[in-house]
């Protein structure tokens, strides 16, 4: 196992640090299986934390409207819209309809395309019943705006023209509908999409490349074991941005200086519990010492299992991975790289103390070298 200080590596960070005096290590443990994507937890980390808004952004393609974090978005719910195989659900889709896509209209819009794309996307259509009752189903009839028939299916997954043609009347601009998927009953409202909620933030890794590379001392290792920007001191170098494994760390534009979660530092000190875990609704985030959360996520992870959904797992949480182990992890519901996470990070500053014993061992040879040459050449 590395010594203390190492660059990588299990360690308790704050005793590194030099804080002689730290409580336990805190953290976030975020539960993926019980957001519902309120975003609570954006807009309370805003408003506590004074982060500046992030603009009115409609994606066009998700309810995702901030799309990642960055130096104002420090909380960043991403919602992912999964096309799964109808038939392949876990146990608390139990019940849905099953089988596949009704119509080549639905599967089409299931894919995502709304015209003709030169390309033959989507889940096969199923049975020859299913395609029938869905071209006989009546759509609508209430002129919308400008005196067209709205065609949006019921169940609001998406304009599926009457009769299931594709490509005339109501475009599919390829938002979900008001109503998740699986809420409801009967054939109509059958969809080959599930959403992956997942409330995403600075990981406050044990190891952490953006501290190791900062050049001011503008991020530090506070004594709860978490990972804070003082933006008082940031000069802007950016080192911290290219060094985070996980593209967390961002400059806010016009500012020039680097921004990210700070666990709510301020409210940790008065014994209060961060904005986000607060306003969350569902206590999809939970804060708390570290060691209680692994333990309570370890048996949700073994609850989910017996409960049929062998895909829940933990990400973050193991102390011997490419980071230490990070202060905020999550239980996920597929694979880190669907929710944009990399699988298998590395602190980016994990080689630099072999890289300067070989820079150093280069620079003695080279002045061994230069000395030979003169005493040669003299003698
Ligand atoms: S390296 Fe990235 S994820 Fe880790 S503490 Fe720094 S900003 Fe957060
Ligand atoms: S993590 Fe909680 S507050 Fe944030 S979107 Fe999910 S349910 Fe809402």
């Amino acid at each position: 196992m590395p010594d203390g200080n190492s660059l990588y590596g299990p360690l308790d960070p704050a005793p590194d640090a030099g804080w002689t005096s730290a409580g336990p290590r805190m953290g976030f443990f975020t539960d993926t299986s019980v957001c519902i994507g309120c975003k609570a937890c954006e807009v309370a980390c805003k408003e506590w934390n004074a982060v500046p808004e992030s603009g009115f952004d409609l994606l066009g393609m998700s309810y995702d409207n901030t799309g990642a974090l960055t130096a104002n978005s420090w909380r960043h719910v991403a919602f992912v819209e999964q096309p799964v195989p109808a038939g392949h659900r876990s146990a608390p889709f139990a019940g849905n309809p099953t089988g596949g896509s009704a119509s080549a209209a639905s599967a089409a819009v299931a894919a995502g395309t709304g015209s003709a794309s030169g390309t033959d996307p989507g889940v096969p259509p199923g049975s020859a019943d299913a395609a029938a009752r869905m071209a006989t189903a009546t759509a609508p009839t209430t002129a919308g705006p400008g005196g067209t028939a709205p065609t949006t299916a019921p169940g609001g997954t998406g304009g599926v023209p009457a009769g299931g043609a594709v490509g005339t009347g109501t475009q599919f601009l390829g938002m979900p509908g008001a109503v998740p998927p699986g809420r409801g009953t009967g054939v109509e409202t059958r969809t080959d999409f599930r959403w992956l909620m997942m409330s995403d933030v600075c990981k406050h890794c044990t190891h952490a490349a953006c501290l190791d590379v900062c050049p001011t001392g503008s991020l530090f290792r506070t004594e709860f074991g978490t990972v804070v920007v003082q933006e008082d001191i940031c000069n802007g170098c950016g080192y911290c941005i290219s060094a985070c494994p996980y593209g967390v760390i961002d400059q806010r534009k016009g500012d020039g200086r680097a921004w990210k979660c700070t666990l709510c530092y301020d409210r940790l000190g008065a014994g209060m519990t961060p904005a986000c875990a607060q306003a969350c609704p569902t206590e999809s985030i939970q804060y708390g010492p570290l060691d209680e959360l692994r333990e309570r996520a370890a048996q949700r992870v073994s609850a989910l299992h017996d409960r049929g959904v062998p895909e829940a797992r933990l990400y973050g949480h193991d102390p011997t991975d490419g980071v230490g182990g990070d202060g905020a992890f999550f239980l996920l519901l597929d694979e880190p790289e669907v929710y944009g996470l990399p699988p298998d990070p590395v602190v980016t500053t994990r080689d630099l103390p072999r890289m300067w014993r070989r820079a150093g061992l280069a620079a003695l040879a080279m002045t061994a070298a230069a000395v030979a040459a003169f005493v040669g050449g003299s003698s």
